[in-house]
């Protein structure tokens, strides 16, 4: 998707929508899988579907018949939004709580191992997602704070298990293993 924003999403059925303002953060194949990894990891813990309880559902749509979108807080229209199912469309996309992001990094970074990518890279991209997005804003990523550094430090404790996924993975991608740290 053209979007200077450096984000990425997961469509329900799986299709992860890469913004192009996040390509050159990823850098290599690796970035990009743990881009990957982290959106299907969303997707297969089912975050979507839990990160709005139906009762809360209910509530915001008897709310927005009763008030117009635009006398609502922005934050209440990306609620609307997000419940009518637009709010992809238009880049507006919910904030994870921050046990979502971390289990997101965890998965992803097994998933990544899996499919043959060096999970190092997962590390090095996190890096640069701070320096890329330092302060700034970028919904998804950037809003429920995991700070970087948590979700460096968490990525490094779980290099050892994903490492060794990597290593008897069958399907060694192109990206060249990290030399060692
Ligand atoms: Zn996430």
């Amino acid at each position: 998707m053209q979007s200077k924003q450096i984000n990425a999403f997961c469509l329900p059925g799986g299709k992860v929508v890469f913004y192009t303002g996040i390509i050159p953060v990823c850098e290599n194949d690796g970035g990009m899988a743990t881009v990957m990894g982290h959106e299907i990891g969303h997707a297969l813990a089912r975050h979507g579907s839990q990160r709005m309880a139906q009762k809360k559902i209910v509530g915001i749509i008897q709310q927005s018949a009763a008030v117009s979108l635009s006398d609502m807080d922005p934050n209440q229209q990306r609620q609307v939004m997000a419940v009518l199912g637009i709010g992809a469309q238009f880049g507006i996309l919910l904030p994870y709580s921050r046990e979502h992001e971390s289990e997101a990094d965890h998965l992803g970074v097994l998933m990544m191992a899996v499919a043959g990518y060096d999970p190092r890279y997962s590390v090095t991209f996190w890096q640069r997602m701070a320096k890329a997005t330092g302060g700034g804003k970028t919904p998804e990523f950037q809003s429920t704070h995991p700070s970087h550094e948590t979700r460096v430090r968490q990525l490094e404790d779980w290099q050892e298990e994903a490492l060794q996924i990597y290593k008897s993975s069958q399907h060694q991608q192109s990206s060249r293993p990290l030399p060692n740290r």
